[in-house]
């Protein structure tokens, strides 16, 4: 069996020592009863994974020494974001689980015209925590190098203009019937992914810039963002805002899909196009 593989925040790892506190440690110690010496492997964020011995095992707190660092190649080479409107009962969490297994690299929950999940603030902070858990536990499943975050509620306008700010920004509106996604996709993206992360950016002790958010070197990693819309669907008014806002406005063919299987299918087309779904 591969070694237990944890999330830890970037930082965690500096000059080769990681020092495990809360449900990191707990898990290691209580639940897994691993001792000193056994090995565990660390993700901080930086795209690396570091095989990791661990030298102190106590209940103040578990500490580890670095003793592998290696590229993963879980990482797409281009930043997915998906903008997905609220959905009602499970139908949200089933998009985060496997949007994150496809390599969704952020989730942004969005509040449009049509959403019949409408929750208050206090129900909505319980569901972003469970939703961000969710992503978690898929992210180890199917072994992500980074974790994808969970963002704030947005509005419709406030996505559309983050998205776009992004990169190249797509809508997914069945009532658009002359410009399929794949067309879009053939002009603008090309199926070169990115080696995640760069040869030689980043050390134990500064994770790669890739990681932190709003370095430059995220800029050189294309993102997409995918707008997808509540079951029933985006009106007129905002697929037309959405365009005058950048946003281009893409069929996902003839067919309906239900709202939970849009996002994961654009979401799919989109790595493949780059060529992050095996070349
Ligand atoms: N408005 C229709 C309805 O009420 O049945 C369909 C909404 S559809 C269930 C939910 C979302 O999935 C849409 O807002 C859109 O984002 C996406 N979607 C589903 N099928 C699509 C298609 N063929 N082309 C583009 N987007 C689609």
């Amino acid at each position: 069996m591969g070694e237990r593989s944890f999330f830890v925040d970037p930082g965690t790892v500096r000059e080769g020592r990681a020092e495990l506190a809360g449900a990191v440690a707990h898990q290691i110690r209580n639940v897994l009863r691993l001792r000193p010496g056994d090995t565990v492997e660390l993700l901080d964020g930086s795209g690396f994974v570091l095989l990791a011995r661990l030298v102190a095992v106590s209940k103040e707190g578990v500490a580890a020494e670095v003793v592998e660092r290696r590229r993963s190649n879980s990482e797409p080479g281009v930043e997915l974001v998906l903008y997905q409107a609220l959905l009602k009962g499970q139908k949200m969490e089933l998009v985060l689980q496997k949007g994150t297994e496809i390599g969704v690299s952020r989730f942004v929950p969005v509040l449009s015209e049509r959403c019949i999940s409408r929750p208050a603030a206090a129900d909505l902070e319980r569901r972003l925590e469970r939703w961000q858990a969710i992503v978690r536990e898929a992210a180890e499943q199917s072994g992500r190098a980074v974790l994808p975050r969970v963002a704030a509620l947005e509005s419709l306008e406030e996505a559309c203009r983050s998205a776009v700010a992004g990169g190249l920004a797509l809508m997914a509106w069945e009532e658009e019937h002359a410009l399929g996604i794949g067309r879009v996709l053939r002009e603008s993206l090309t199926p070169s992914p990115v080696p995640f992360p760069i040869q030689g950016e980043g050390s134990e002790d500064s994770p790669s810039p890739l990681v932190r958010e709003g370095a430059g070197v995220w800029a050189q990693r294309p993102r997409v963002s995918l707008l997808v819309g509540p079951e029933g669907g985006f009106s007129t008014r905002e697929a037309q805002a959405a365009g005058e806002a950048g946003v281009r406005i893409v069929s996902l063919g003839p067919r309906i899909l239900r709202a939970e299987t849009a996002g994961l299918v654009a979401a799919t087309l989109v790595l493949c196009a780059t060529g992050d779904m095996g070349g």
